[in-house]
């Protein structure tokens, strides 16, 4: 029925750009606040959809004014909205971003209708997930909710690509069975592995070593490792240079881009190359939905 389901969240972001970030008890003035959508899910899916995947999107929202801002930057995007719910009397969830001068943030996410997204909830979604080809997964809706994504993909054979973030304290090893593959960006490898002073080869390996398949390592400017199931050595892929405005979100574009294209057949090291061109696209615009390409609009 869909190339990619993403089960996740979505957030919208509040953003506000200020000379110098507060620190405890001081008050800072910002610029006029900026209202967008994003939350991994909702950006996961954003970026399928605008390069042309059937994708849809299974997520919670309330039933306020920043849902309908989530929704019809979604419907805008193409994603397939059917799935996505909205709980009456709930708050969307919200992410509360401060940028500084370097581009550095500080964000505080209140979760909202996300927390309340149930593992029940998805369950009736089994046909679903049963019906697509690849299932993509991150951690800002409740891991028992995650959990039970993963048992319904795994008995129905649908492809699982995780993105744990934000990351646990410790991942389950069926977490880590699901994952084909798992995609992490550096400092979530340097904590999962917990290889503090290893390279993204070692990362990698130490990853499959924990039980995941395939393993996808962004290392931002400088593009993306992946390790293959099955291969004895992991492949880099070079960044691609372009004018850095706003990394906001790259990583979730890169995880849309690479679950669009394993459902349609690509290998792991070619998708990883698709996807490294989609990132590369969306740091050359501000906010993170707001920054997604089509395909017409990719470097490289
Ligand atoms: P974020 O948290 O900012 O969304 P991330 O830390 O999850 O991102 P990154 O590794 O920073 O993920 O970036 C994901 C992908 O985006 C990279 O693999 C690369 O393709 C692209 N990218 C990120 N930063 C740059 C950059 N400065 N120049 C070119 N491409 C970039």
């Amino acid at each position: 029925m869909y190339d990619v389901l993403v089960v996740g969240s979505a957030n919208a972001d509040l953003t506000v750009r200020v000379n110098r970030r507060p620190g405890a008890g001081e008050t800072a003035l910002g610029t006029d606040l900026v209202e967008s959508a994003g939350g991994k899910g909702a950006n996961q899916a954003a970026a399928a959809a605008r390069l042309g995947v059937r994708t849809a999107l299974l997520a919670k929202v309330g039933d306020d004014a920043y849902g309908e801002l989530l929704l019809a930057a979604q419907r805008a995007a193409g994603t397939g909205l059917r799935h996505v719910l909205v709980e009456k009397g709930a708050r969307t969830g919200t992410a509360m971003i401060v940028v500084d001068p370097d581009g550095d943030n500080s964000i505080v996410v209140s979760p909202g209708a996300n927390a309340l997204l149930s593992p029940a909830e998805v369950a009736a979604a089994r046909e679903v997930i049963a019906a697509s080809a690849v299932v993509s997964l991150q951690l800002e809706i409740p891991y028992g909710t995650v959990r039970e994504v993963v048992r319904i993909a795994r008995e129905t054979g649908t492809r699982v690509v995780l993105n744990p973030s934000p990351t646990p304290e410790e991942l389950d090893p069926e977490f880590f069975a699901a994952a084909d593959p798992l995609i992490v960006n550096k400092h979530e490898a340097r904590w999962l592995t917990q290889l503090h002073c290893g390279g993204p080869d070692e990362w990698a390996r130490a990853l499959r070593k924990a039980g995941a398949r395939s393993v996808v390592i962004t290392l931002g400017e400088r593009g993306a490792l992946v390790l293959e199931e099955g291969a004895a050595e992991p492949v880099r892929l070079p960044g691609i240079e372009v004018e850095a405005v706003d990394t906001t979100g790259a990583g979730d574009a890169f995880t849309g881009a690479l679950a669009g294209r394993l459902a349609a057949g690509t290998s792991l090291v070619e998708a990883a190359r698709f996807a490294v061109r989609v990132g590369a696209a969306a740091v050359t615009k501000p906010g993170a939905q707001p920054s997604y390409p089509t395909l017409s609009e990719l470097p490289g």
